[in-house]
């Protein structure tokens, strides 16, 4: 049985991760939540609840996120699950942590999840936009991640990605390096036909 806590904030190397949520609409078949309970050595990230804003900018105070270079959306789900939460945290820390950059990693289905656009409302909140793309193809896309809204996924998802380049200094789409190279080249040129940058990332099984 899955070990649960409420560890709503956990450091990876310089850098200081959130854990908002465990939803998530996807089940992708390299998801780090199917290998265990944590990530990068942190206490188990399946949560107790679901966090309010007050528990998540306690558990950000108390792990004084100026000794981080960054601080990223992320954890055990998907953080547009809770698109108010994350834009009333991103409130906090541009009001209180100025200088700390912001990233939100995502697969990119905000606005399916919300059933409305959304890319704007990362305007002034969030610096970096890392967006899921997984796979070069629908069909491929389809099959690592399984989104439950089905084959209209894929196409959401770039537009997403593009919406946010109106929005968000950065934004870049990543696949894991386990991918078949063919993938890997075809997902590169279509980062490139989209104009967004592709970060080739390492997988991480733990
Ligand atoms: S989108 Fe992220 S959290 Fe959701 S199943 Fe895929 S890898 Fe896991």
């Amino acid at each position: 049985m899955a070990q649960k806590s409420m560890t709503l904030a956990y450091p990876v190397g310089d850098k200081l991760y959130l854990n908002l949520t465990n939803k998530c609409p996807c089940a992708c078949i390299f998801c780090i939540r199917n290998n265990g309970d944590s990530a990068y050595g942190s206490q188990p990230l399946w949560l107790e609840h679901e966090p309010s804003l007050a528990e998540i900018t306690d558990a950000i105070k108390n792990a004084d996120p100026s000794k981080y270079t960054e601080i990223v959306f992320c954890g055990y789900g998907e953080p547009t699950e809770s698109i108010e939460l994350l834009c009333s945290t991103a409130d906090f820390l541009k009001e209180n942590y100025p200088n700390i950059p912001i990233r939100l990693n995502t697969n990119g289905l905000s606005d399916l999840i919300n059933g409305r656009p959304t890319a704007y409302l990362l305007k002034e909140r969030i610096d970096t936009v890392s967006v899921s793309l997984n796979a070069a193809t629908k069909d491929e896309y389809l099959r690592v991640t399984r989104p439950k809204f089905g084959e209209c996924s894929f196409e959401e998802m770039q537009k997403f990605a593009s919406e946010c380049k109106q929005y968000v200094d950065k934004v870049m789409f990543t696949i894991v390096d386990i991918l078949p190279q063919e993938q890997i080249e075809m997902s590169k040129k279509l980062a490139e036909k989209l104009g967004i940058g592709l970060r080739i990332r390492e997988y991480i099984e733990e």
